[in-house]
């Protein structure tokens, strides 16, 4: 299950930022999830709660947006915005777009103490 190592990343991204910022405390966590991910958002949750376990953000709330993807025309230029991989360009028709965006985790806000 990827979304374990996930949360570690996370978590050392959160310590990181609580050494330069100042904070000690994490309320909440806002993610954004690309759609291209393949990531679960309930093994999500549940690597969060146990990976924060002795954390700085033990017990904080955690928020996931789905964000979205987007994809380049390799043929035409054309960028398109996608759902799933390996879609055809919606003006020339040629096969496998070039994603561009959508497949990565992003902290996109922190509440802390
Ligand atoms: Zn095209």
């Amino acid at each position: 299950m990827h979304e374990m190592s996930l949360c570690e990343n996370i978590r050392e991204i959160l310590e990181k930022q609580a050494r330069a910022d100042g904070f000690a405390r994490v309320n909440k966590v806002w993610l954004e999830v690309g759609p291209l991910s393949c990531i679960e958002p309930e093994a999500l949750r549940f690597g969060f709660d146990v990976v924060m376990r002795g954390s700085l953000a033990e017990g904080a709330a955690l928020d996931i947006a789905s964000s979205h993807a987007t994809a380049r025309c390799l043929a035409c230029g054309h960028v398109a915005t996608v759902q799933r991989r390996y879609e055809a360009c919606p003006d020339c028709k040629a096969p496998g777009l070039q994603v561009t965006s959508g497949d990565e985790l992003k902290i996109k806000k922190l509440e802390v103490v």
